[in-house]
């Protein structure tokens, strides 16, 4: 039985564990919080310190990128971390980001990096309004954010840019990445797996929808072949020259039939989720089995299917589970607004099918908690058509 460490005990690491025990993979975590190596999908029993839960595994991954560099090179010198602690460190700061895509020429949105007052005003002069500020560190779910519409508002949006960076502390010094606004027709993103040997195989495009800043729907189904050889050119670009290893997602933009790379995730993602039920083999048992260098499961779209979060709620109506083809993924985590708790995998033979079945499901769901969903599913039924 190989054990794999995953740095990070949150929802990915606890379906990693669901994944990796039928390939009788013992799947472990280490609680950033609590300092404490614990069961994933029961955190009460523990294991020891980081040190123990090293000496202790076959393999350690992460499932979060802003893994503190310290845990990160402790890790590494055990030469049992997969992706590489660069990886990781690429995916948590958006300055190494550009420069990876840039040695990639993997096409992005046009940027300039801030760290003063001259920086913020030359990069309103050099891009064109609207712009987006971003951290370059620390960034998730939207936060860390500042978009600036007008030239009215940069006095004050500089203000808040200013009191963020001289309020963060840290190793690693903060800085901001400022970013054209891009007029994206719609957001994608693809997930992928690379296994040492240069393997890969990736997903199909999945679509993804963003309510308040927080990914909200993701919908798998076939794709523009286009499109998804575009995707994949980028995602082989990237994973070669990391020599990347486990599953990684890239966030796209749609400009006409151009993909714009947004950002990407050195880890398992949640616009992969959908992979549970949609694809032959999931992310979390890809990633494992990449980075226990095992072969490859197959990525193949089995059908149809959409993944829809559960944020900030900690329940919903037993109903749900009466509709054809969903499968309900709660995290155990306490409720918290705006937090992730949990998620619901919606699958149809057709999309048509799959599209009749959001719409029954919206119904069921209060709106207060999945604001956009009735009105996507109406909308993606009104496509079928
Ligand atoms: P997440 O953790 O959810 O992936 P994040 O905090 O890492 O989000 P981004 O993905 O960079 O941040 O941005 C969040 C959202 O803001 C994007 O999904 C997109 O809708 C919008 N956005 C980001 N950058 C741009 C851009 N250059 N042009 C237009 N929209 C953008
Ligand atoms: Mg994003």
């Amino acid at each position: 039985m190989k054990k794999v460490l995953v740095l990070g005990a949150g929802q990915l690491a606890r379906m990693m564990e669901l994944a990796g025990t039928p390939l009788n993979l013992d799947v472990k975590a280490f609680d950033v919080r609590s300092d404490k190596v614990v069961q994933p999908i029961s955190p009460e029993h523990e294991y020891g310190d980081l040190a123990q839960g090293i000496i202790n595994c076959d393999v350690i991954t992460a499932e979060f990128e802003h893994v503190a560099h310290d845990t990160l090179s402790e890790c590494e010198v055990s030469n049992k971390l997969y992706p590489s602690s660069n990886a990781i460190k690429i995916g948590g700061d958006r300055r190494l980001e550009k420069s990876l895509l840039a040695a990639c020429q993997a096409a992005n949105a046009k940027h300039y990096f801030v760290n003063n007052k001259t920086d913020f005003d030359k990069a309103i002069s050099t891009l064109s309004l609207p712009i987006i500020f971003k951290s370059a560190l620390d960034g998730y779910d939207g936060k860390g954010q500042w978009r600036l519409k007008s030239q009215a508002d940069a006095q004050d949006t500089w203000q808040d840019i200013e009191k963020f960076l001289a309020e963060s502390k840290g190793s690693v010094k903060q800085g901001i990445v400022a970013e054209q606004m891009v007029p994206f027709e719609r957001e994608l993103s693809l997930v992928g797996v690379r296994r040492l040997n240069g393997d890969i195989a990736v997903y199909p495009l999945t679509e993804n929808h963003h309510t308040n800043g927080i990914l909200s729907v993701s919908v798998a189904a076939p794709v523009n072949s286009d499109l998804q050889q575009q995707a994949g050119t980028v995602f082989k670009a990237l994973t070669d020259e990391l020599n990347y290893v486990g599953v990684m997602a890239i966030e796209f933009f749609q400009v006409d039939k151009t993909l714009l790379v947004n950002e990407i995730a050195p880890r398992v993602h949640n616009s992969g989720h959908w992979t549970q039920q949609g694809a032959d083999t999931c992310q979390f048992e890809n990633h494992l089995r990449a980075i226990c260098d095992l072969p490859l499961g197959s990525t193949s779209l089995v059908r149809p299917t959409a993944m829809v979060n559960i944020i900030g709620e900690d329940q919903v109506s037993d109903e749900v589970l009466a509709i054809p083809s969903v499968t309900m993924h709660w995290y155990n985590k306490g409720k918290r607004a705006g937090r992730k708790m949990g998620h619901i995998n919606v699958s149809g033979e057709t999309e048509l099918i799959l599209a009749q079945r959001l719409v029954q499901l919206s119904t069921l769901l209060p709106a207060a908690t999945f604001p956009d969903l009735a009105e996507f599913a109406q909308n993606y039924l009104a496509k079928q058509s």
